[in-house]
């Protein structure tokens, strides 16, 4: 029987540093496919469609929605976001890792579908960071960055729910505390399946 991949999840609040540490480990991981989310929201300057996101229109992502191509979907700050359930699917099946790099109400959805996730949030070092982060990186008008600010209050709440946390001070050792932890549970996952498939006499 073909090995099914490991789905992984990356989640946290908005400005955790999620989209960074996800590149920086996609860069030095060959084996783990990024899942292409779908949003409603524009595409910002420096964004590829397609490879950042697949832009589609409210009335496109509402019938993906009818039609259950989503695999799990959440409105955040008036766009939705979601992960077409398709591509992912055909990975696993395949026996490929694949990471979801998407906001908690996401996560949490995905834990109930497929309880065997591995779910990683990465917490921030302290509000007043991620707050500088928000507004450093220039993206967000204010009354976004108050908004996001006041949605990773309830996201902390949630952290707990998560398969592990791993504080995002400093991206080089927290890149190499994901990447550590991925290969743990890949570990574990590829010891469980020698044990099923020990012969004994
Ligand atoms: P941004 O607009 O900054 O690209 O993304 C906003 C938030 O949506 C981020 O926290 C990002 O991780 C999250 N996000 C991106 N794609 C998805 C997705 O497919 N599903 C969910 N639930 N959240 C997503």
């Amino acid at each position: 029987m073909q090995k099914k991949g490991i789905l992984f999840v990356l989640s946290g609040p908005s400005g955790t540093g999620k989209g960074t540490v996800c590149k920086a480990l996609l860069e030095k991981e060959r084996e783990l496919y990024l899942s292409v989310s779908a949003t409603t929201r524009e595409c910002r300057i420096g964004e590829i469609p397609g490879e950042t996101y697949h832009y589609v229109t409210f009335d496109r992502f509402e019938s993906m929605i009818a039609n259950g191509e989503m695999l799990e979907y959440a409105k955040y700050n008036g766009n939705y976001y979601g992960t077409p359930g398709e591509s992912v699917r055909k990975l696993l099946n395949e026996g490929k890792d694949v990471m979801l790099e998407i906001e908690p109400q996401g996560a949490l959805q995905v834990k109930k579908i497929f309880p065997e996730a591995v779910l990683i949030f990465l917490v921030p070092p302290s509000m007043r960071v991620l707050k500088e982060r928000l507004v450093n990186r220039g993206r967000e008008t204010a009354e976004e960055i108050a908004q996001r600010l006041e949605t990773t209050r309830w996201e902390l709440t949630q952290a707990d729910k998560y398969t592990t946390q791993i504080v995002n001070d400093n991206l080089e050792v927290c890149v190499h505390e994901v990447m550590a932890y991925l290969n743990k549970k890949r570990a574990e996952q590829e010891m469980i399946a020698a044990l099923i498939n020990e012969k004994l006499d």
